[in-house]
């Protein structure tokens, strides 16, 4: 047992209650939440100062991108994608995706991220589900499906389909539950009709999510627009792809009744406001989203589009980057916060066991100082204090299911100095092939 003791703790529950005391734990899960009296044996940790909040969910990234952070600036998507994210992926081989991986959890679990919705690239998949299994991070995701595109990743429908069956068999609530399988076409672009239909039956067969990319670039919109007469969501729902299962990523240009379609059949959006500035992409019209009901959630994306895969960064922009369209209270920092912890959850298919500190959930729980100059003096809002002020420095202690991954700002489970201070050097061997 563990007693979290003397903090603010930000439930996110339904009720977005905030309760100043304890947060017992048991068994992996949270047992009691509030003044606790524990065992005698009971291992204590002193929060005063600090508050706890759900493990912070990212429900759109890259861990194979990560190792190729800060060399792909300047460039807007298709032309990030085939000039440089493509073939860099295509140059991985399993070391160099296990060792991005690595990189990539290191800095989300350093930064309070506890659950993340992957796209893994096409081939050595298992290299990223080794690390997510070492690392105790909670993870859903799986290999890329590309068999439209040419290029370097391209790979025909039917070894795809095989692989990702395969995959999914044996990883699919690996590590207790911790490990989900998803389904992730890259995006319309890159996949074939055939693809996307197989994709659904799969989905409705094994209950895995469907992960993929929509409507994030005005080209790729009028490509998808070429190609199929309709614009993303539409042809997706058209392909019976849409629903509680889908999670889309960006929903950046998406018209009223595409957005009509996303709420009606519970699909998930995911904002990923730092990747969308970066590419040039625009601004998703989010509380427009959640106004109609769509479950919006939050994501850093990829390394190189970005840079960083810092939550609090991201809570920060989506806080803020709405207000000059939507008026300065369309984005309540509670609600923010629900994005990256319960509305994560929701999109992972996980709300009852993650996302919000309540008694029989899954203890994935992260410690945050807000003792810090710039989060001081604090307001009467703690979830105010987290969005506009903490940073993913101020995560002193990191639990998933439970168990202790960060303690005082120290990750227990990967060497993340080492990884940091390998990292160029691995860069530097994986792109070697492509000069
Ligand atoms: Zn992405």
């Amino acid at each position: 047992m563990i007693l979290l003791r003397g903090a603010t703790v930000v439930t996110m529950d339904a009720r977005r209650s905030v309760v100043r005391g304890d947060v017992l734990v048991a068994g992996g899960r949270i047992e009691s939440v509030g003044r606790v009296r524990a065992p005698k044996s009971t291992k204590v940790i002193d929060c005063a100062g600090r508050a706890i909040v759900p493990g912070l969910v990212q429900a759109h990234v890259h861990l194979c991108q990560v190792l190729f952070r800060n060399h792909a600036d300047g460039l807007e998507l298709l032309d990030w994608l085939s000039q440089r994210i493509w073939p860099y992926e295509a140059a991985h081989d399993a070391r160099s995706l296990g060792f991005s991986a690595r990189l990539g959890i290191a800095e989300l679990l350093l930064g309070g991220t506890t659950a993340i919705l992957d796209m893994a690239t096409v081939h050595h998949t298992e290299a990223v589900l080794q690390a997510a299994l070492e690392s105790g991070i909670r993870y859903t995701g799986g290999k890329c499906l590309m068999d439209a595109a040419s290029g370097p990743l391209h790979e025909d429908t039917a070894p795809a389909l095989e692989e990702t069956q395969r995959l999914g068999r044996k990883w699919h609530l690996a590590a207790d539950g911790r490990i989900h399988w998803a389904l992730c076409p890259r995006f319309v672009l890159s996949c074939t009709e055939k693809m996307l239909h197989e994709v659904r039956l799969l989905s409705e067969r094994h209950g895995w999510l469907v992960h993929t990319h929509a409507s994030e670039n005005r080209s790729e919109v009028e490509q998808v627009r070429k190609q199929t007469g309709r614009d993303n969501v539409e042809y997706f729902d058209d392909l019976g792809l849409c629903g509680p299962r889908t999670v889309l990523a960006h929903c950046v240009h998406v018209t009223e009744s595409e957005t009509r379609i996303l709420a009606e059949t519970k699909t998930s959006a995911v904002h990923c406001p730092g990747a969308n500035l970066k590419l040039a992409s625009g601004n998703a019209p989010v509380p427009r989203l959640l106004a109609e009901g769509v479950n919006v959630a939050l994501g850093g994306d990829g390394a190189p589009c970005n840079n960083t895969l810092d939550a609090f960064h991201e809570m920060r922009l989506a806080a803020t980057l709405h207000l000059p369209q939507f008026g300065p209270r369309a984005m309540p920092a509670s609600e923010v916060l629900a994005m990256a912890t319960i509305r994560g959850a929701t999109a992972l298919g996980l709300e009852s066991e993650i996302g919000s500190i309540e008694p029989g959930k899954k203890a994935d729980l992260a410690v945050v100082d807000l003792s810090g100059a710039h989060c001081q003096p604090a307001g009467p809002d703690p979830h105010a204090t987290l969005v506009y002020c903490a940073r993913a420095s101020d995560v002193t202690d990191v639990f998933v299911d439970g168990r202790q991954l960060v303690r005082n700002r120290k990750l227990l489970t990967l060497d993340a100095p080492k990884l940091a201070a390998s990292a160029a050097a691995e860069a530097r061997r994986a792109l070697r092939k492509l000069a």
